[in-house]
């Protein structure tokens, strides 16, 4: 389960250290000192998950996690608080400003890692290892598999992460912008058309076993996965 992870730490040797073993674990890690430098890596593409630091310089990590839960585009990223502080009175305050979860320092790598998972679990289900099946397609992201009807598919891998997002959300809408945000990562330089050619193949790969019906066009909105008509 590889994430992107939007880091946000002001002190050096911690920014390395957890960059570090996130980067060992396979993650991909995108660091920030501030408030500002974290808030501008996040409007040019959307993390899978935010590791925030509560005592930073200017603005703090609560904030920016009061922020991004109060933006609709970044509402849903999972934050994890990362903190000095272990009273339990902060650790309220730290969850009703939004976060998902909260890690004391010092932590181990491995529990860092275990908070993770977990969180990506519950928030991201997309990011997950756990096969994902609906009637009758099933996604296997361990092995990278997908079968209509028992018969492979052969999917790209644009349109398996396109795929594996809606299994994971089904029945509500997306906009060619929210696909891009979370599918691709980034809604600043990839154009909406691309989201269209993807579906299209996607569409076109899943027509053996009629399961192209599955992604429906939501028209002037954008795409659906529903089993319904
Ligand atoms: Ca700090």
């Amino acid at each position: 389960m590889a994430a992107n992870i939007l880091l946000v730490e002001d002190e050096p040797a911690i920014q390395e250290l957890i960059a570090f073993n996130l980067t060992q674990a396979g993650h991909h890690v995108l660091r920030a000192s501030t408030a500002e430098a974290a808030l501008t890596l996040v409007k040019n593409a959307l993390p899978d998950l935010v590791l925030l630091d509560w005592m930073l310089p200017g603005v703090s990590g609560v904030d920016i996690a009061k922020r991004l839960r109060a933006d609709e585009r970044t509402r849903h990223v999972p934050i994890i608080m990362l903190t000095a502080r272990s009273d339990e009175q902060d650790k309220i305050v730290g969850l009703e400003t939004g976060a998902d979860d909260y890690i004391t320092k010092p932590f181990s790598p491995r529990e860092l890692l275990a908070r993770i998972k977990a969180v990506l679990r519950r928030r991201a289900p997309q990011m997950t290892d756990d096969a994902v099946e609906v009637q009758g397609l099933r996604l296997d992201p361990v092995t990278h598999r997908v079968t209509g009807a028992g018969a492979p598919v052969d999917l790209g891998p644009t349109e398996f992460r396109l795929l594996h997002f809606f299994m994971t959300h089904p029945e509500r809408v997306h906009s060619r912008s929210q696909l891009l945000d979370q599918v691709w990562g980034d809604h600043v330089f990839v154009e909406e058309r691309t989201v269209d050619v993807h579906i299209r193949r996607l569409r076109s790969a899943l027509e053996n076993s009629g399961h192209d019906e599955l992604i429906q066009t939501v028209r002037g909105t954008g795409y659906r996965f529903s089993t319904q008509q």
